[in-house]
């Protein structure tokens, strides 16, 4: 490699040199073996976490058990002894942050005596373990601050060496803190000028860093300033390189020619049109505008339409389907489950109605169709006979294939990852339209990163005539009688001749032999014995009021085969209640179903609550959600419950969602492409900044589409797609 070569001979690094040839073999391979990483940018972009003061001691009494610390403390004493079951010394040492105290200890290693001298300060790393109810770390690494610094008072070095702040980063039981911090000094040592990335103008205007300065200040800071003023260079930086790589492939998709699809005079949309029981919504309308247009377009249309459960997405994406039928071409509708595909063609059907039925033939694939049957379907979408065809990820198998696929339409996308739209892309002779239809409701700025490649269209409003839902915290924690209640309330529910839900965290109570639930659907094993499926089957059994009930079970263990009966008896109003885990969560649609009681609610993420709700109230029938949970008062568990009870709007859900959730999962692993993917931005607290850097790339792609006149750019652009690829391939 060119890069190592230079560096070698120069001692200098670039930001591509290999650690291998900058640190050395074992520490490269340390740091690979810790975090992947395997050259100086990518080391470099290694933050510390936070930064401590020498002055500064952590607070040792709430110490989580059991995960790796990295702690600044003073030594208080420290004693050996000799073991008396068998040969050998332990040395303990006693540390302190003024209140509590932590203790350390080393077996035969009494020369460490001379280092933990009481009285002196350093970073303590380790594994926070119980050893006779009190907390401890077992070898743990350490490195004490220097006694030697310079302490004459008044003395300005003295003051800055006690100011200094000192990087905490992310560690690993093998790699410490300060060993980090150690090579990414003696990388900041050799590292060559860094050309920036962001245009001179753009770092001018907005008082940024250069790179190269930004590193050296995140990484060895002399004031909180310094650090401070690194972390806001380096943010915008890392929102500015995505985005310009996110524009970039969208300008890309759009480079690749393809069929523009346009309805006829007089055909299949219109005859749909024109039968439609209701007339569409004014978002219905405008939405479906926006993809007819993209569809006229001889380019490959990208496009996001999200709106709430019930909004009518549905109706919207079958008439894209069938404009594209008007021109000749197929569809392909991807589900996230098979109940869902079957359930898509059976409303497709019947939203068809007979004759148009027959003239587009919708037909279903799926993995567990019987072979002859799949035979004909796949005989069927190949030859093109088939203008609409449903499936799961089946349908990206080898064995399908199409006449003249022009539409891709993937339900949920949350579920699909970019990598499975891209197989599905490399379907048709062009590539084809894709249209992706989600239920949770995505804020701008997120939309902006997960979907960047994306053009965004949004339903608000809902159809007129929905009679709505109420919803209802029942916080056992304060009042555990009401829990007799919620089951009062669901009998009273089915004796007005409804239908109810009863949503479950797990299928079992949680025994050893249960191993790998179905994690596709989202299920969980209870984390201590709580309420599942199986415990809810038995107390609705064992209840007076359910005697004469008809109650069945509905999980993700069960076969295909077997949920599928099951919805099909409930949605015939055979069953008047089903227990059930989150496989019910999206589009299970059952306009009779009015109550929704989900067990728990406090181990759902608010926008997976927010959907669960949207199975009840969807017909005439006024909804209720009971939302049962012994989550604490004031803790973030209710206040999150009582956020989906207190509002129906999904989009201020998602913004409280956003607000008290933890930041780490707001991306799926699917959609972020791994988590180390966004190291300082943060979608929710930035939203200015990648607006703005969005604004920033789009200029200076609009200048310069292909970044010839801006190397560093196109050379970060490279680095992040390169690491997305090799993170996308790790994941197997
Ligand atoms: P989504 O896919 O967004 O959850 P659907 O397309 O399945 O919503 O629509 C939910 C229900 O509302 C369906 O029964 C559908 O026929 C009906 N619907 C859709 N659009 C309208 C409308 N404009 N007016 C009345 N009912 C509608
Ligand atoms: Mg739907």
């Amino acid at each position: 490699m060119t890069a190592e070569a230079d560096a070698a001979g120069a001692g200098r690094f670039t930001l591509d040199t290999r650690l291998s040839g900058a640190l050395g073999g074992r520490t490269a391979q340390a740091v690979e073996r810790a975090f992947g990483y395997r050259t100086v940018g990518e080391l470099l972009s290694h933050y510390p976490r936070r930064y401590a003061l020498r002055g500064e001691l952590t607070a040792l009494a709430s110490l989580p058990l059991d995960e790796n610390v990295t702690i600044v403390a003073e030594v208080l004493e420290v004693r050996v002894r000799e073991m008396r079951q068998r040969r050998g010394s332990i040395l303990e040492a006693k540390i302190s942050d003024g209140t509590g105290i932590l203790t350390l200890t080393f077996f035969n290693q009494k020369w460490r005596e001379n280092d933990l001298r009481p009285g002196r300060r350093g970073i303590f790393a380790g594994k926070v373990g119980d050893y006779r109810g009190a907390r401890q770390l077992a070898h743990p690494d350490y490195e004490l601050f220097d006694d030697e610094a310079p302490l004459t008072v008044g003395d300005a070095a003295a003051k800055r060496w006690a100011e200094a702040p000192i990087p905490i980063y992310p560690a690993t039981g093998t790699l410490a803190s300060w060993q980090l911090a150690k090579s990414i000094a003696l990388l900041l040592d050799g590292l060559d000028d860094v050309d920036d990335p962001v245009p001179d103008d753009v770092r001018e205007s907005r008082s940024l860093l250069t790179q190269r300065s930004a590193f050296e200040a995140i990484h060895r800071p002399e004031t909180e300033a310094d650090w401070k003023a690194a972390r806001r260079t380096l943010r915008f930086t890392e929102a500015f390189v995505l985005q310009t790589a996110l524009l970039q492939r969208r300008a890309d998709l759009r480079t690749h020619s393809t069929t523009a699809r346009h309805p006829v005079a007089g055909g299949l949309l219109e005859r749909f049109d024109a039968s439609l029981p209701f007339s569409l919504t004014d978002d219905q309308l405008e939405v479906g505008a926006e993809i007819a247009h993209d569809l006229g377009e001889p380019v490959p249309m990208n496009r996001l339409v999200q709106g709430e459960v019930g909004s009518g997405k549905t109706v919207v994406a079958l008439r894209a389907m069938l404009a594209v039928a008007d021109s000749g071409g197929q569809s392909a509708l991807l589900a996230p489950t098979e109940v869902l595909a079957a359930q898509h063609l059976r409303s497709i059907a019947r939203m068809l109605g007979p004759d148009l039925g027959a003239a587009l033939m919708p037909t279903l694939i799926t993995g567990q169709l019987p072979a002859a049957e799949r035979r004909k379907a796949l005989l069927r979408a190949a030859a093109g006979q088939s203008r609409i065809v449903v499936g799961t990820h089946a349908l990206l198998g080898e064995t399908v294939s199409f006449a003249d696929l022009g539409l891709v339409v993937v339900d949920e996308q949350h579920r699909f990852g970019v990598e499975q739209r891209e197989a599905l892309r490399l379907k048709g002779q062009h590539p084809p339209h894709v249209l992706v239809l989600t239920a949770t409701p995505i804020p701008r700025t997120v939309a902006m990163t997960v979907f960047g490649d994306l053009d965004v269209s949004t339903i608000r409003e809902l159809p007129a005539g929905r009679a709505g839902i109420e919803s209802f915290v029942v916080p056992l924690a304060e009042r555990p009688g009401w829990r007799a209640r919620v089951w009062e309330r669901l009998a009273e529910e089915i004796e007005q001749g409804r239908q109810g839900f009863v949503v479950c965290p797990a299928i079992e109570p949680r025994v050893a032999e249960d191993a790998d639930p179905p994690e596709a659907e989202g299920e969980t094993e209870a984390s201590e014995p709580g309420a599942s499926v199986a415990s809810v089957l038995a107390e609705l059994t064992a209840h007076p009021r359910f005697a004469d009930k008809r109650v069945a079970p509905l999980h993700g263990r069960m076969s295909a085969d077997e949920k599928d009966q099951v919805m099909r008896a409930f949605a015939a109003g055979e069953l008047d209640v089903l227990v059930a885990t989150t496989v019910i969560e999206v589009g299970v649609d059952v306009p009779n179903a009015s109550a929704m009681v989900v067990v728990d609610a406090d181990r759902f993420g608010v926008s997976q609550l927010h959907q669960l709700r949207g199975r009840v109230g969807r017909g005439s029938v006024p909804g209720l959600c009971l939302l049962v949970t012994a989550a604490e008062p004031g803790s973030l568990a209710l206040q999150r419950v009582e956020a989906v009870a207190a509002t129906l709007d999904g989009f201020e859900l998602a913004r409280v969602d956003l607000e008290l959730r933890q930041e780490g999962d707001v991306l799926g692993a699917t959609q972020s492409g791994g988590r180390s993917s966004l190291k300082l931005l943060r979608v929710v607290r930035d939203g200015d900044v990648i607006a703005d850097a969005r604004e920033r790339a789009a200029e200076v792609l609009g200048a310069d589409p292909r970044l010839e006149r801006h190397r560093a750019l196109a050379a970060e652009v490279r680095r992040r797609v390169d690491r997305e690829a090799s993170e996308f391939l790790s994941k197997g």
